[in-house]
């Protein structure tokens, strides 16, 4: 199973602990992320693949990996009170994760219920 996950900077922090939160369940999963978002990712200890910082491309890169269907989930942590330049980037990548079927959560209580929903189907 390959998981990407991308934070905002205002949810980064909260990214963390919601991986570290549900580090057993990562033990057999490949994580991809955004560049910084995977930095914050590494110094807690977990294991990333990490693409282009999100304003520089990242997020069009995870974008091209579901568009080919290599992604089986996306956690998106963003940032609502915040404004962004790679806003579209953005947009685009949820427009794949529709046009592809691929389970996205925008924020950890959904992140949660996905990831029990994948444990309870054993
Ligand atoms: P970052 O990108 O992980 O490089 O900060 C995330 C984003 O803002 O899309």
């Amino acid at each position: 199973m390959k998981i990407a996950v991308i934070a905002h900077n205002g949810k980064k922090a909260e990214m963390v602990s919601f991986l570290l939160g549900n580090k057993k369940f990562l033990e057999g999963v490949d994580l991809v992320s955004t560049g910084t978002t995977g930095t914050h990712v590494e110094k807690a200890g977990l294991e990333v693949h990490k693409f282009l910082s999100g304003p520089l491309g990242g997020d069009a890169q995870i974008a091209a990996l579901a568009a080919e269907k290599k992604l089986d989930m996306v956690v998106f942590f963003r940032d609502p009170l915040d404004k962004h330049p790679h806003e579209p980037d953005v947009q685009m990548l949820m427009r794949i994760c529709d046009v592809h079927n691929i389970p996205l959560a925008t924020n950890q209580a959904t992140a949660e219920l996905l990831i029990n929903g994948i444990v309870a189907e054993g």
